[in-house]
């Protein structure tokens, strides 16, 4: 039997508004994905890109399909399970009728249909640390993500704070169809990632589309998207004025390592929650 994406039970609504944690972090992905859709900030226009929160009992808020980050509300959402998404990517043979189906059997919360870009969400956030993923597709990012310098946005570290947030390394995808296919690709390459490096990324380039960033916290979620946007900006500018010099590896790891890096990534999580000051 096949389950029409229209056949999401608004039914269920009522029961997880009713509790304050999935209130809270509907609350939270509005106020999140107003602030990624902020034209100022040029990280997307008109329904580009997306966002997630993950919820108690192994599922997660996403952006629904076609829904604009500028102008979201509460109905722009959809509550999926991550298991259910993450056994059609890992199994990575379905068809666009099979994925669609198994996107409206994993809809718990929500009016509307899920998008195919939340089976890559699925896989970040299936990442244990991983709470929040902003997906956004910004200029100065893909300026090189759609150029011949892509790679040397992963070839090394260019200066202190783009370690301290982005951390040592980024993962950088070539151009995969998207929906399953791009998100069985990545959970590969994240898995290769993790085992080569002892940490997940905490940015995943797209080549001739877009960023991931995979924040422990929603705030994190943001501090690395922009810093990716200034690491961008500063790399073009590099690669006008004759090519970047990175880091060397010793120092670039020490930046890494040391206790008072250690500290400013605390400092930074701190300020995010209040007010604590985070300058370097
Ligand atoms: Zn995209």
């Amino acid at each position: 039997m096949t389950t029409s994406p229209e056949s999401t039970t608004p039914a269920s609504a009522s029961a997880t508004v009713g509790d304050p944690a999935f209130a809270a972090s509907l609350a939270e992905i509005v106020r999140l994905s107003r602030d990624v859709g902020d034209p100022a900030n040029d990280l997307v226009i008109l329904a580009e890109g997306n966002t997630s929160v993950r919820t108690s009992g192994g599922r997660m808020l996403v952006k629904a399909s076609g829904a604009n980050l500028a102008t979201a509300v509460d109905d722009d959402f959809v509550e999926v399970e991550l298991e259910a998404l993450m056994h059609l990517v890992r199994d990575g043979s379905g068809d666009d009728a099979d994925v669609a189906t198994g996107l409206a059997a994993a809809t718990t919360w929500g009016t509307k249909r899920p998008s195919v870009e939340s089976l890559l969400h699925a896989v970040c956030q299936s990442i244990p640390a991983v709470t929040t993923v902003i997906h956004t597709h910004p200029t100065p990012v893909n300026a090189l993500l759609c150029s011949r310098q892509a790679e040397a946005l992963v070839a090394g570290s260019l200066f202190p704070d783009q370690i301290v947030v982005l951390g040592r390394h980024q993962l950088l995808v070539p151009y995969v169809d998207p929906g399953l296919p791009l998100a069985h690709h990545v959970l590969t390459e994240i898995e290769r990632f993790t085992a080569e490096n002892g940490t997940h990324p905490r940015v995943v380039y797209l080549r001739n589309h877009g960023m991931f960033a995979l924040g422990t916290r929603s705030d994190e979620a943001v501090q690395i998207t922009a810093m990716a946007v200034k690491s961008a900006r500063v790399l073009l500018g590099a690669l006008s004025a004759g090519g970047p010099v990175h880091l060397d590896q010793a120092n670039a790891d020490r930046i890494d390592t040391r206790p008072d890096e250690l500290l400013r990534r605390r400092l930074l999580a701190e300020a995010a929650d209040g007010s604590t000051p985070a300058d370097h």
